[in-house]
């Protein structure tokens, strides 16, 4: 038995047995090839397209039959690249005139398309190189004896184990059969760990060597709440579990009785609790744990799960779905949040210096219009099927705040002179998520109908640390006295402007900071539906009169060390919080 342990990263307990999913992109090895043996070097490409084929044929006939043609589309796209007789012939004669091993011709071959369709000016064309990519990775894998299980294809139950997830590989698990999630790399509010919250899929991540630790088929156990991994448990460590997982199970059902009681103080005080999605299928989560709405859907993973840009149409189909789903209730649309580590190659596809800080989020909207606006014209299709709320994210200035809200207003004015209809009443708001962002809030809040606070980003920007990096997680901290000042000012200045203020970064789904937000006058949290029933039954267990005493007791406290003994202790002992 082995104990390894990590990052909390999505709670509960999972017990199963190891899959370990390999890097995407093995070194490709490259070799010369005596003359005798390029003709068996060209047999084996050819049966490795074969096979790729074959793969890409099992997969069509499988997708189609469960999601009506949309993913079929561009299987069927990858499989004509495969019978292209040009390529085909150009990466042959490339082994025969090259003497070089055919990985390491075809690997040349792919990035030389996929360079010059990134470089053209044809939005159509450029995304084709994501296909390239896709199609001469899967040849490549074949090629190397590979199995290329996709998570998508996971066919068992199992603990998946990595090095690190890209949000578009945990977005297209196969979620039912995935019941745990171990990772090396990987942060607390990394998109992967918030993906798993969505999903329900206890998680530790932040293990460092996890992947190299663990064998395939070993047995182990996945304590999401205490960031804990057991590898081989013994008898004894396993029955506990079992005892534990029924007794976390219970305490479940017991919270999801409060689903139809609102979310109010003691003294009256009513605050809207909402669901932050990533895909529409999540609505249902939100419903079964009683949200008030949608306070956040991140609709960039509708663009991940594409690997391109969707087209209006789809766009709008995916929009209607979620707002008729939840209608009356509102549902908040955050604009296309893509880059930092949401990578989308076919739309961002030069290496930045700095992700983080680059070109993404409202940034790249800015520069792309065409997306931009494509998207702002599904939305306002949409919004005559619920209460839809447009939210711009990683707004850094009144500047960026102008121009998205030119762009919306031209779009408007096109729409309205092309007769096509929209609600006339759509709330406009921003994420305040930058430093520069809060500390002028009370400028902004002028020019927006509300603001949502994404701590996720807020702290990162403030404390300077990588959300996703294990490494520095120790620094990564919500009751940092400059992360409450920049909260109380932000939410002062919507205040005082006139406008609500919410928060949908993963801190308003966290237990232990729900009455100091509730006192700073938070007026909606918005969360990982799952997180809904405990924050409601804190805030029905308290008086808005306490939660603004310990404002005050906090606000005074000089280090976050001190702040979070403090609020630990007081919610373990008068709210019954778990503290892990
Ligand atoms: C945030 O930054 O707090 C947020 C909610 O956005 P995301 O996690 O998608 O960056
Ligand atoms: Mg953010």
């Amino acid at each position: 038995m082995q104990k390894l342990t990590g990052i909390p990263a999505s709670p509960g307990i999972a017990i199963g047995r190891v899959h370990v999913h390999m890097e995407d992109q093995p070194p490709v090895p490259r070799f010369s090839v005596e003359a005798n043996s390029v003709s068996a070097e060209v047999e084996r490409f050819r049966q490795a397209v074969e096979r790729a084929r074959e793969e890409l044929t099992k997969l069509r006939d499988r997708t189609e039959s469960v999601q009506n043609g949309t993913n079929g589309d561009f299987l069927e796209s990858h499989m004509l690249m495969l019978s292209d007789a040009d390529f085909l012939t150009k990466v042959e004669s490339g082994v025969r005139q090259t003497q070089r091993n055919v990985e390491w011709v075809l690997h040349e071959e792919t990035q030389s398309v996929v360079r010059k369709l990134a470089s053209l000016d044809d939005q159509y064309l450029r995304e084709r190189s994501v296909d390239i990519h896709d199609v001469g990775r899967r040849v490549l894998n074949h090629l190397m004896y590979r199995e290329r299980i996709s998570l998508s294809d996971l066919t068992r139950e199992v603990v998946l184990v990595a090095h690190d997830l890209l949000p578009s590989d945990a977005i297209d698990m196969n979620k039912r059969m995935v019941r745990g999630i171990a990772m090396d790399a990987g942060g607390k509010t990394s998109h992967t760990a918030i993906l798993a919250r969505a999903f329900e899929i206890p998680a530790v991540l932040g293990l460092k060597n996890v992947s190299e630790e663990v064998k395939v088929g070993s047995r182990v156990i996945v304590d999401g709440s205490r960031g804990v991994v057991i590898v081989d448990p013994d008898e004894d460590t396993l029955r506990d579990y079992r005892e534990q997982l029924s007794a976390y199970r219970k305490r479940e059902v017991q919270l999801m009785s409060l689903n139809d009681l609102p979310a109010e103080t003691r003294d009256g005080k009513l605050i809207h609790l909402k669901a932050n999605i990533e895909i529409p299928e999540e609505v249902d989560a939100g419903f079964s744990h009683g949200a008030d709405g949608v306070g956040l859907f991140r609709s960039e993973f509708l663009f991940l799960h594409a690997g391109r840009v969707p087209d209006e149409e789809s766009q709008y189909q995916t929009y209607r779905q979620v707002l008729e789903a939840m209608n009356p209730r509102p549902v908040t649309i955050r604009t296309l949040d893509v880059g930092g580590d949401k990578v989308i190659p076919s739309l961002i596809n030069y290496p930045e210096k700095n992700p983080i800080l680059g070109w993404r989020a409202i940034r790249f909207c800015l520069s792309r219009p065409e997306v931009f606006r494509t998207q702002l014209r599904a939305l306002l299709r949409a919004s005559v099927h619920g209460k839809l709320r447009i939210m711009f994210p990683m707004i850094s200035g009144v500047e960026e705040l102008n121009r998205a809200l030119e762009i919306l207003d031209e779009v408007k004015q096109e729409m309205k002179a092309a007769s096509e209809t929209f609600a006339s009443d759509i709330p406009v708001g921003i994420m305040v998520e930058i430093p520069s962002a809060a500390v002028t809030s009370d400028i902004l809040a002028r020019r927006v109908d509300f603001f949502s606070i994404g701590t996720n980003d807020l702290i990162q920007y403030t404390i300077a640390v990588d959300r996703g990096n294990e490494r520095t997680t120790y620094l990564y901290e919500p009751f940092h006295p400059g992360i409450l000042r920049l909260l109380t000012m932000i939410i002062d200045n919507a205040h005082n402007a006139g406008i609500p203020v919410g928060m949908c970064g993963e801190m308003a789904g966290d237990p232990l900071a729900t009455i100091l937000l509730l006192g700073m006058g938070l007026d909606e949290f918005s969360m990982g539906a799952v997180s809904i029933p405990e924050v409601k039954r804190i805030i029905r267990s308290v008086t808005m009169g306490e939660a603004e005493e310990l404002v005050g007791t906090v606000m005074d406290m000089r280090s976050y060390v001190d702040i979070d003994a403090y609020i630990k202790a007081l919610m373990k002992e008068r709210f019954d919080v778990r503290i892990y």
